[in-house]
């Protein structure tokens, strides 16, 4: 996910949010520290209140221990965890143990494990040994007994208990959720994007080292139902009041995925024949919400239809797809989506591309189900390339959108999407210390690969990419050199300069032209060294053909009567300046949208 909250949107499309405040430094700081904020667009409520690209973001030991791939913990490789969480709602406590099982990449003495303040570590212990550790901040250096050889495979254990940090403003500021519901029973959940698993489970808290499977066994009161990922194995009856509710992923999955999800629930349970045959579709609305749950969740076949179409199988045909209402807006929690758009079509009723076809479908069903391919099949190796989620999961939204509408409907719903754009901060981060880029991941992401999808001008080789990226990273972590690479490479296009202007700079290209006599000089500003793009004009009234526009002026001979006749495609996400304007129009040159 995730999505701005609707209460941000009008702030950041408002015209204050462009002449921006100077920025209240503290607030800035708590952001970029280790108390990252999760992904999502409520980064803009962020920004707008910050003024967030001209702080400098100060990043500490503690970012760095938790972003990198420390010595700590590059020499194993987790395989599995077997996680055991009780959660207590009357006094918001939780209580388990998490057996981490690993192979040994290289010999190693110390080991880093995470798990934030402020839980508590009561004891760590291997081979029927207690191990010594001590605290740095959010993580625990264990020291190891014996030496482990290359190639061992060990299992750790830590115990553990307290009460985690309880999510301000779920799922963007996350954490443990205790709501209760609107009878006033207990709904328990998880969303923990960007600020981490170890807020309430202790794990290697890196992206880059998922596990091969992992089990995940709530305890909660009987009157709830726990939903967690994966297939439900066993459901005990426990002496004292409680259920032990047993799940199991049998696949590699993000820790942040990794949910609780206790409430009061009806469930019913569907099947879809897909791609990789059969797929068990399960549904968990609130009891007194099932009536109008059946209505909307008829969108997920639609959507898995349209999905498996244009990005392969779904990833996780052994987990099964779940759909389960949560408290917050919602969450890609793999293979048990977080489901929390109060059963409303468009994004909590509204549209964010302001074309209208976005009010046509339930923007968490359909946005948050297609991060199961981009962000928990293929999972970026570092928080700074979190626009291989991000992008993807936006543009699906306007292929969905073409899969109901029709192409033009598609093109339209992203195109509209970029009013929100802000072009504050580069999309791609700083590497290393679980750093975030700018909301820009989203709409602008999406544009760019609108853009991309016009330059390789074949929607069967397009979408032979999009299949072809979850093909060949399918359940791998991933650099966003390696999505990159692989598409210029599939494309037959030397891509790097498109993605560096739209990653890593904050310009937007503008395409610089003179018309006279039926002339046309042209030529790129406002980017990146290098930057040849193609792009679609109109050399005729109503002929769009491709020049090759570089950064020194080019011409080429057109039949354009009048100069309003000019037109980018405006598929492509750039700006064209008419040069020969009058000076006192110049400010609002013409932007193509
Ligand atoms: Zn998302």
């Amino acid at each position: 996910m995730k999505l701005q909250n609707e209460d941000d949107l009008p702030a950041a499309l408002s015209p204050a949010a462009s002449s921006r405040e100077p920025s209240p430094p503290g607030k800035w700081l708590v952001a970029a520290g280790s108390r990252a904020l999760g992904c999502g667009l409520v980064v803009f409520f962020f920004q707008f209140q910050a003024g967030a690209q001209e702080a400098p973001k100060v990043f500490t030991h503690a970012d760095t221990i938790r972003g990198s791939n420390t010595p700590q913990r590059s020499w194993w490789d987790v395989s599995f965890y077997d996680l055991h969480v009780k959660a207590n709602p009357t006094d918001s406590s939780i209580v388990g143990y998490d057996a981490i099982t690993y192979r040994v990449l290289k010999p190693g003495r110390e080991m880093q494990i995470d798990l934030q303040m402020p839980l508590v570590v009561d004891s760590i212990v291997q081979d029927g040994l207690k191990l010594r550790s001590r605290r740095d901040g959010n993580a625990f250096f264990v020291t190891l007994v014996a030496p482990q050889p290359a190639r061992a495979v060990k299992t750790i254990a830590i115990y553990y208990h307290g009460k985690p940090v309880t999510a301000v403003r779920p799922p963007w500021d996350g954490g443990f959720v205790w709501a209760k519901d609107s009878l006033a029973r207990d709904w328990v959940v998880t969303a923990n994007e960007g600020l981490g698993a170890s807020v309430w489970w202790p794990n290697k808290d890196y992206l880059a080292d998922e596990p091969d499977s992992q089990r995940v066994a709530v305890t909660i009161p009987d009157s709830l139902i726990d939903v967690s990922n994966g297939r439900l194995r066993a459901t005990t009856r426990n002496s004292d009041g409680t259920t032990t509710y047993e799940w199991f992923v049998r696949n590699p999955i993000n820790n942040y995925d990794v949910a609780v999800n206790a409430g009061h629930y009806a469930h019913w349970n569907d099947n879809y024949q897909g791609e990789n045959g059969n797929l068990t579709l399960d549904f968990y609305p609130l009891d007194y919400h099932v009536d109008t749950a059946r209505k909307q969740f008829q969108q997920v076949k639609p959507m898995l239809q349209c999905f498996e179409s244009w990005f392969g199988p779904y990833p996780w045909y052994e987990d099964g797809y779940k759909l389960v209402e949560t408290p917050h807006l919602g969450m890609e929690h793999q293979s048990a989506v977080a489901y929390g758009n109060h059963y409303k079509n468009g994004y909590l009723g509204r549209d964010r591309s302001a074309t209208g076809h976005g009010l046509q479908w339930d923007f968490i069903i359909i946005h948050e189900s297609a991060h199961e391919w981009w962000g928990n099949s293929i999972t970026m190796k570092d928080q700074a390339d979190m626009w291989i989620h991000e992008s993807f999961a936006t543009y699906a939204e306007g292929l969905y959108t073409e899969c109901q509408q029709g192409k033009k409907a598609g093109e339209e719903y992203t195109i509209g999407q970029r009013k929100i754009i802000r072009n504050d901060r580069p999309i791609i981060a700083k590497y290393g210390v679980n750093d975030e880029g700018s909301g820009d991941m989203y709409d602008k992401g999406a544009n760019m690969l609108l853009t991309i999808r016009q330059l390789v001008d074949d929607d069967t080789r397009w979408k032979g990419i999009l299949r072809g990226l979850n093909k060949t990273f399918w359940h791998q972590t991933v650099t966003t050199k390696q999505i990159e690479d692989y598409i210029s490479h599939q494309s037959g296009l030397d891509l790097s300069k498109v993605f560096d202007q739209y990653l890593r700079s904050t310009r937007v290209p503008t395409l610089e032209y003179k018309l006279r006599r039926n002339k046309l000089t042209y030529r790129w500003a406002d980017v990146v060294r290098g930057f040849a793009m193609p792009v679609r004009v109109t050399t005729a009234s109503d002929r769009y053909e491709w020049i090759r526009p570089t950064q020194r002026w080019k011409s080429t001979a057109v039949k354009l009567d009048r100069p309003e006749d000019f037109h980018v495609d405006e598929n492509f996400y750039v700006n064209a300046k008419d040069l020969l304007k009058p000076v006192a129009d110049s400010t609002t040159a013409r932007k193509v949208q």
